[in-house]
């Protein structure tokens, strides 16, 4: 029991599961890794946006760019655009993009802002990305090494091929192990901890850590060890999801962003990827019938995607629940994925939580059995802390709209508003956001991202309003010049993965 942890058992083959087996054995080589995955229970299959990390995440595997985005079909994001959630209105848009504001004092930055261009939107005003993702254009050159770019950038993919690139990456050339059976119960051990899943046939997998990737089935940290679910949906009200995928016509524009449209009752993805758009509606079961989001859905296609036959799309019903466990390493079990738990995927924040809490275990792996327990305290206190930034962050987009449908009306009801959140909402009256307030290393919503969404959605700009420094006018310029010069250099989005794919399929051919 004491000795070093060698063997681990992953339970799991979504995104959570294949994404622990390939950093597990990139990172730590020496480890035995196991990856067992029931051949009847589907994956979600969800999932299509991924937060900049992506990148770290590829590179560290050992996946090409390349290779990753004609294998996925995949795009570039570069944000997240936002229709409709201030007032409704035709003209009510603005974006969230990944590429922070210039260095230095926001509150200067916002004169400077309001002297020089107060009509321009926030987001454009303080970084090129703005004008890029308007224009189509990809954030990088070809020629560039991968995962280098012009401009901050995550992806857009289809999450059933990412799946199988990474399994086929983890077996074949990391010496991931695979198992395809069901796993039916657990053999404990001694102290409580897991000593052995149970397969169905009467075969088991022995281990001496084990990750819970089984997504809303929750097979060990809730079936196994029984550990509290947090339910956050007081908070957040969206429980369901219809998801649609409509084939595209070759050639067609690829959009650089995530569009989310509110609607009376949630909000739609569209999310663009070389062959097809993945479009989906978001909603509160509360206030909104299947039936009647369905009618959205259908009309939003018909509106948005020219000749698509939106009557034949048959969405997929998804149901989830809005929380999380109340400990997410628990003796031998760490949850990581949906069995950690889930909130509504607007601004995509469940891969960057694997991600990162993949980040966090291979950086200080246990030693031995004795360590797993200190490192798992303070795992457990970290992202306790980060599902709370995320909660509150997600709440931001909706306490600031003005929109008056009972579903928007609830969400700002002071009752339903995370205290800390109202908080900060009175301090940046007075002191915008900034790296004070959210100090983690790697937090996921830094201050550049409340920023664009307070001040997208119209905020009001802190009060002492000062006469901007030289300074923060020049960065502005030094914005609009980038913006000027990008706009003349980086590619066409389709034209980018068109000659991807190209040279992707050329390689094959060659190869065979
Ligand atoms: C509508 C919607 C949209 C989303 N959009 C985004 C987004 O844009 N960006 C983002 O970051 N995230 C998004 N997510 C979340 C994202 O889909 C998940 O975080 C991600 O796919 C990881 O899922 P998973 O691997 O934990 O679970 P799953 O994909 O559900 O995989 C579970 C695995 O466990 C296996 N399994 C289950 N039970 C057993 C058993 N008894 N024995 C053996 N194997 C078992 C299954 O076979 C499967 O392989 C979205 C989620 C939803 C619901």
């Amino acid at each position: 029991m004491d000795g070093p942890i060698r063997q681990v058992v992953i339970v799991g083959g979504g995104t959570a599961g294949w994404l622990a087996a390939c950093l597990l054995k990139a990172r730590l080589p020496a480890l035995d890794v196991t990856l067992v995955e029931s051949p009847d229970i589907p994956t979600i299959g969800v999932g299509e946006g991924t937060w900049p990390t992506m990148r770290e995440t590829l590179a560290a595997i050992g996946i090409g760019e390349a290779e990753f985005l004609s294998e996925c079909d995949a795009a570039f994001k570069q944000g997240s655009r936002f229709d409709g959630w201030v007032s409704g209105a035709a003209d009510d848009t603005y974006l969230h993009p990944f590429t922070l504001p210039p260095a230095g004092e926001l509150r200067d930055l916002l004169a400077a802002w309001q002297q020089v261009a107060p009509d321009q939107p926030f987001a454009s005003a303080m970084t090129p990305q703005g004008a890029i993702c308007a224009a189509g254009l990809a954030p990088r050159q070809r020629a560039m090494p991968d995962y280098a770019g012009a401009l901050n950038y995550a992806y857009h993919l289809d999450a059933g091929k990412f799946a199988g690139l990474l399994a086929r990456h983890a077996t074949r050339r990391l010496g991931v192990r695979h198992v395809s059976a069901e796993v039916i119960g657990t053999r404990p051990g001694a102290n409580g901890d897991i000593a052995a899943v149970l397969l169905r046939g009467g075969d088991e997998l022995a281990g001496d850590l084990f990750i819970d990737c089984t997504g809303q089935a929750a097979l060990l940290i809730g079936q196994h060890c029984q550990v509290e679910w947090v339910d956050r949906s007081d908070v957040s009200f969206n429980d369901r999801a219809l998801a649609a995928q409509i084939p595209v016509l070759p050639g067609s524009p690829v959009a650089a962003q995530t569009v989310a449209t509110a609607h009376a009752a949630g909000w739609l993805w569209d999310i663009a990827l070389p062959t097809r758009r993945g479009i989906g509606c978001v909603y509160s079961s509360w206030f909104l019938s299947d039936d009647a989001a369905a009618e959205i859905l259908q009309d939003y296609i018909r509106d948005k995607v020219p000749g698509a036959d939106a009557a034949a799309v048959q969405p997929r019903r998804l149901a989830f629940r809005t929380g999380h466990r109340a400990r997410f390493w628990h003796g031998n079990c760490l949850a990581i994925g949906l069995s950690a738990g889930f909130i509504e995927p607007l601004e995509a924040s469940a891969i960057v939580l694997i991600e990162l809490s993949l980040r966090r275990l291979t950086e200080a792996f246990p030693a031995d059995r004795t360590e797993m327990d200190l490192l798992a305290r303070r795992f457990n206190e970290l992202f306790l802390q980060r599902w709370d930034r995320i909660v509150e962050f997600l709440k931001l987009h909706y306490v600031l709209s003005r929109r008056s449908e009972p579903y928007w009306q609830a969400q700002r009801d002071p009752a339903t508003v995370p205290e800390r959140l109202q908080e900060s909402l009175a301090l940046w009256r007075h002191h915008p956001p900034s790296a004070r307030d959210f100090p983690d290393f790697e937090e996921i919503f830094p201050a550049a991202s409340q920023q664009f969404v307070l001040y997208g959605m119209g905020f009001a700009l802190p009060s002492a309003a000062t006469v901007p420094s030289a300074a923060a006018l020049g960065r502005l310029a030094e914005v609009r010049d980038r913006a000027r010069a990008m706009c003349a250099a980086l590619p066409e989005t389709r034209a980018y993965l068109d000659a991807i794919a190209a040279s992707q399929h050329e390689r094959q051919v060659a190869a065979l």
